[in-house]
């Protein structure tokens, strides 16, 4: 552009001017750094109006920035507030028009001349917005002016645009902060909930130790010990007790084979076969077996099991193993103190019995005296009876025999004797002990009617033990009707057998029956309401039954007196012949 200077003092002060304004227009970035965009833009437009002696300035932007308006206004004179709205009207019609490309000249709002007006772009390409300036001057805008303004406007733009960023990296900061905070809640909230947590375990942890320690207490106590046996892998985990129990040493490895190195060689063949049954049945199981110590003692051990599938359907088995040598050894003892009180009540009673012993020896002794004076008689007579003798000989022989075998059952009766477990014919025992009784019970006016089945299988147990329970029934059956004297003192004795290959026994009497309400205490060791007697007959009797796997019970009958049986089982598929 041409400059035409027509005066050059004034040109050069103009310049001078120019050149100062500029230099402030530079240290404006100074003042601007870290202010807020609407500050920068206020302070833009103050600059530019005192700078370039604007009657007004007007910035518009297109978007927002920050806390700063999309149109603002600085007017030279006083009532700024008035004329800016005014002057924002005015330039908006103006701008409506032609976007004020060259400086034109219009009417001035603030007075009564004409306003020399210009517009430039904020921003490069005017992306922020537009400036509008106005002055009364005729020689408004200088180029000089322009330079300023324009200058003035790109440094508002990089203040601007580093305030946004400013701005921008603000938020981005706050949503760090917030996020941190947020962040650091959830986890101070997750911590919260793991101290609960780990709280919680540590509790569940201690009630555990608590319950494995009454467990293992429980065990210990019981002598159970508890195992789990994982079929497919053959893995064995062990309580503590079982390894107690066992003697192994706490912890080591538990085999099958190591288990059965322990079992009673007795019971190996059939731990073996039980092992071999459970692998593929899959069954719950339950047996007794012994272990042998390496002392020699013997252990009775009782394993139960159950079978189960774990997760992946493979077959386990989880159970517990009672050590019941101590409960085993009781009742050994305590069926030796049984017999042996049989026994006393045996002895005991052998005085009651004299009387009978006295008849069935003395029958056979008096046949052998008899037979041996008639033989003596024919031996001595002056033709000697050869015939005779060797025939009263002979029944001498028969009643001697006769007498011992009289003697032998008493013995075997009456005398301290292991138990021996046998098949017996009921009938048989039945009967001798009614050979022993019969005339004592006579001698008590007692009729006898035995009624004895035939088919009667042969039943297991103690002849002898039987035998006393028989014979104690049948003493209790007469003395039951030792007072009787207005009806025939019956006793029938009958043998049956019951359904499910049972045998039965039961003395049915005419006797005086018993109170129903002191059914049950009748089986009460040493309840008794005879006067000499001891109480112990029928609490023994129901003993000896029981273990024999047989039941033992009274009833009263439906006319006088009262039945007492027995039922045990009878050996599987055998009759007597
Ligand atoms: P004891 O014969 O020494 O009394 P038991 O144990 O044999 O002892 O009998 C207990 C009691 O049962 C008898 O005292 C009697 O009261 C009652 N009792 C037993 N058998 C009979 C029976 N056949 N009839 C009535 N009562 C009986």
């Amino acid at each position: 552009m041409e400059v035409q200077i027509e005066d050059p003092s004034g040109e050069i002060k103009h310049l001078r001017h120019c050149i100062n304004d500029l230099i402030s227009v530079l240290g404006l970035p100074v003042i601007w750094s870290g202010s807020e965009p609407f500050q920068i833009i206020r302070s833009l437009l103050d600059t530019l109006l005192s700078m370039l002696r604007l009657d007004f300035v007007y910035v518009r932007v297109k978007e927002p920035i920050g806390d700063a308006p999309t149109e603002m206004v600085r007017v030279a004179q006083s009532r700024e507030q008035v004329r800016s709205q005014e002057i924002c009207e005015l330039v908006n019609h103006w701008l409506g028009d032609d976007h004020l490309k060259s400086p034109r000249l219009v009417r001035n709002p603030l007075g009564d001349d004409e306003l020399s007006i210009v517009a430039v772009p904020f921003g490069l390409q005017g992306e922020i917005g537009i400036i509008v300036v106005g002055a009364q001057r005729r020689d408004f805008p200088r180029q000089t002016e322009r330079l300023v303004l324009s200058m003035a406007a790109n440094l508002a733009v990089l203040g601007l645009q580093e305030a946004r960023l400013r701005s921008e990296q603000k938020g981005v900061a706050s949503e760090l902060d917030r996020r941190v905070a947020q962040r650091t809640r959830e986890l101070g909230h997750a911590n919260v909930e793991l101290r609960k947590e780990i709280a919680e375990r540590q509790r569940v942890e201690a009630q555990l130790r608590r319950s494995e320690a009454f467990l293992a207490e429980a065990q210990q106590l019981s002598r159970t010990g508890s195992f789990c046996w994982r079929v497919a892998t053959d893995e064995i985990t062990w309580s503590e007790q079982l390894y107690n129990t066992f003697e192994f040493e706490l912890g080591t490895p538990v085999t099958i084979e190591r288990i059965i190195s322990r079992v009673h060689p007795g019971d190996v063949p059939m731990m073996n076969e039980r092992v071999e049954s459970a692998r593929t049945c899959g069954e719950d199981f339950e047996y007794p077996h012994r272990l042998l110590m390496p002392d020699g003692s013997v252990k009775y051990l009782i394993a139960i099991a159950h079978a189960s599938l774990d997760a992946e359907g493979r077959l386990e088995y989880i159970g517990a193993v009672q050590d019941v040598t101590q409960r085993r050894l009781s009742e050994e003892a305590l069926a030796k103190a049984q017999s042996e009180l049989a026994r006393v009540a045996r002895v005991t009673s052998l005085g009651v019995f004299t009387a009978s012993i006295a008849h069935e020896v003395n029958q056979p002794l008096s046949g052998i005296i008899t037979n041996a004076s008639t033989c003596l008689r024919m031996l001595t007579a002056d033709s000697p009876n050869l015939d005779g003798a060797r025939e009263t000989a002979r029944r001498t022989i028969r009643d001697g025999n006769r007498a011992s075998e009289v003697i032998a059952r008493l013995r075997a009766l009456f005398s301290k004797k292991d138990i021996t477990i046998e098949a017996l014919d009921l009938n048989e025992a039945v009967r001798e002990v009614i050979a022993l009784s019969l005339s004592e019970l006579q001698r008590h006016r007692v009729i006898l009617r035995p009624e004895l089945a035939d088919d009667l299988p042969l039943v297991t147990g103690d002849r002898v033990q039987l035998q006393q329970v028989i014979l104690n029934l049948l003493w209790n059956a007469s003395d039951a009707m030792n007072t009787v004297d207005d009806r025939p003192r019956d006793l029938l004795i009958r043998t049956e057998r019951e359904e499910g290959n049972w045998a039965r026994f039961s003395v049915k009497d005419a006797g005086l029956g018993f109170d129903p309400q002191h059914m049950n205490k009748l089986f009460e060791a040493f309840y008794t309401t005879k006067n000499e007697g001891m109480g112990i007959g029928l609490s023994v009797s129901r003993s000896i039954i029981e273990s024999h796997q047989g039941r033992l019970w009274a009833a009263q009958n439906d006319g006088p007196g009262a039945t007492f049986s027995f039922s045990i089982p009878c050996r599987p598929d055998t009759k007597v012949q």
